[in-house]
């Protein structure tokens, strides 16, 4: 197969970086353009990233001397781009909403990482074990915001979701709908970008403060379980959900402590470690590059799943899960972990991405 051309925007920054270390050798796509702020426009990728490159291999030797684009520059975009990773976010939310659908105006799919859009009604927001059904929504799309037939823009949602929607999106599909959540999340320092990783009054402490992060936690669930409806997706409001999320000194992988209520039959722990081990869903069937097998990866030893020896399981792909428990106000508790810069982001919009050329809204030459 001849390999799809494509731009990363905000390609010098904590998820650009990802994207570029988990591009170099993929066996459908190749890196053609990258492109961040004013500030590294005009230097090369090897200046853009001097000093700040934070990946555990080398800066790719065929990109070191690409010249970085500033991404509000769309008369630079180079010929034979076929589709965009974006990791930028602008300076406000509507600023960077219509960013992402000026690219798509120019008949780009875009996939993105940054929050901005999350909320359009019309916007998939995927995780492609749970929803890619909802990819349909963007003919609707297309025709509401008047973009051409190749542009279009779909979000991946928040880095912490997939470690535990996944599980849940399982349990509901094997017929145990869920019908409360009490989740805690310990993220990554990672997850709040470059300067996450580099002020040092972020190290051995716990923040119990993530700004904005309860907000989205609590609410981004109920559109991506919601139903395909003509020109929107419709959110399903039937999960209660109560999230605290706080910041700990781990450089890649949220975990989450989730306790959760049925809404009816209460499967056995027995029961719900079956679901979870075989669990299965399109990028599975369809053995997708990034899709990771099995998907999720359950764990019996108590001590089970750690950042150290889980976060890269499925090459950091798979959701882990342990601590599978019975407990006295909920009906089941468990512990859950995804690395959230690669599940998270740029390998989950990767593996959306490879779903949207398996059902051909990206189309190879
Ligand atoms: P980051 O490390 O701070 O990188 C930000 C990137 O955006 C850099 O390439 C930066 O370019 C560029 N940028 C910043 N301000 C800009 C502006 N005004 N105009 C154009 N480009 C600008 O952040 P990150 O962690 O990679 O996050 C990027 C996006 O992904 C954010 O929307 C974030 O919420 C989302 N996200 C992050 C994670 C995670 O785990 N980190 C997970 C999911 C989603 P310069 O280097 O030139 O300044």
């Amino acid at each position: 197969m001849k390999k799809i051309a494509v731009g990363i925007l905000g390609a010098t920054g904590v998820v650009g970086q990802n994207y570029v270390k988990l591009l170099v050798d993929h066996p459908w796509f190749e890196i053609k353009d990258l492109a961040a702020s004013s500030r590294s426009a005009g230097k090369t990728y090897g200046e853009a990233t001097s000093g700040k490159w934070l990946m555990d291999i080398d800066i790719p030797a065929e990109l070191l001397d690409v010249q970085v684009r500033n991404v509000m520059d769309y008369e630079s975009i180079p010929d034979g781009v076929q589709l965009f990773f974006s990791a930028t976010e602008l300076d406000d939310k509507e600023a960077t909403r219509e960013f992402e659908f000026a690219y798509a105006a120019k008949g780009y799919p875009v996939v993105s990482n940054s929050s901005a859009n999350r909320w359009t009604s019309d916007v998939p927001m995927v995780v492609p074990e749970i929803n890619t059904d909802h990819l349909e929504i963007i003919k609707a799309q297309q025709e509401a915001h008047g973009l051409p037939e190749t542009g279009f823009v779909a979000v991946k949602p928040n880095c912490s979701v997939q470690s535990y929607l996944v599980a849940i999106h399982a349990l509901r599909e094997a017929g145990y709908p869920v019908k409360e959540i009490l989740v805690n999340t310990l993220q990554a320092l990672s997850g709040a970008g470059y300067r996450g990783l580099t002020e040092s009054d972020r190290r051995e402490t716990v923040n119990p403060l993530i700004p904005g992060e309860e907000e989205k936690t609590e609410r981004e669930p109920s559109k991506i379980l919601g139903e395909l409806g003509d020109d929107q997706i419709i959110p399903d409001h039937s999960i209660i959900m109560s999230a605290l999320c706080t910041r700990v000194p781990v450089i890649d992988g949220h975990t989450a402590l989730v306790y959760l209520n049925f809404e009816d039959e209460v499967p056995s722990l027995d029961e719900v470690a079956k679901i979870w081990s075989e669990f299965k869903a399109e990028p599975q069937e369809l053995d997708l590059p990034f899709a990771p097998q099995p998907a999720i990866e359950v764990k019996a030893e108590g001590d089970r799943p750690q950042v150290k020896l889980d976060v890269d399981n499925g090459k950091g792909m798979a959701v882990t899960i342990g601590r599978l428990e019975e407990d006295v106000f909920f009906d089941i508790r468990f512990v859950a972990l995804s690395h959230n810069t690669v599940r998270g982001a740029a390998g989950g919009a990767i593996l959306t991405a490879e779903m949207l050329v398996a059902r051909d809204y990206i189309k190879q030459d």
